[in-house]
């Protein structure tokens, strides 16, 4: 498969889970009345679940037969970077808006 193939599913696929879960955690924070950080931590503590979830079913005898086996250690550190890194580009994109902002 082409590189670019590759990269556009990666980006089609973050763009359909990214305004999926705006739009539940929108739904959920008109809905519960909780506070935001509420109810991210409750996202983050799901996506921990479905990997979970996931993982164990690639597990043991009755492993599903796609191939793909979970390597706990790595796989979390992957996740808890991918969290970190994106939270950060985000600083960074809201420092550079408070930047142009400044000197406009
Ligand atoms: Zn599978």
């Amino acid at each position: 498969m082409l590189q670019n193939e590759v990269e556009r599913r990666h980006e089609e696929a973050e763009a359909h889970i990214r305004k999926t879960i705006m739009n539940e955690f929108c739904e959920i924070m008109h809905k519960s009345g909780l506070p935001p950080m509420a109810v991210m931590r409750l996202a983050a503590r799901s996506i921990g679940m479905i990997y979970r979830e996931v993982a164990d079913a690639h597990s043991g005898p009755e492993a599903c037969p796609c191939g793909w086996r979970p390597n706990e250690v790595v796989d979390v550190e992957v996740l808890g970077m991918a969290l970190m890194t994106a939270c950060e580009r985000c600083q960074v994109r809201d420092l550079r808006h408070m930047r142009i902002a400044g000197t406009a």
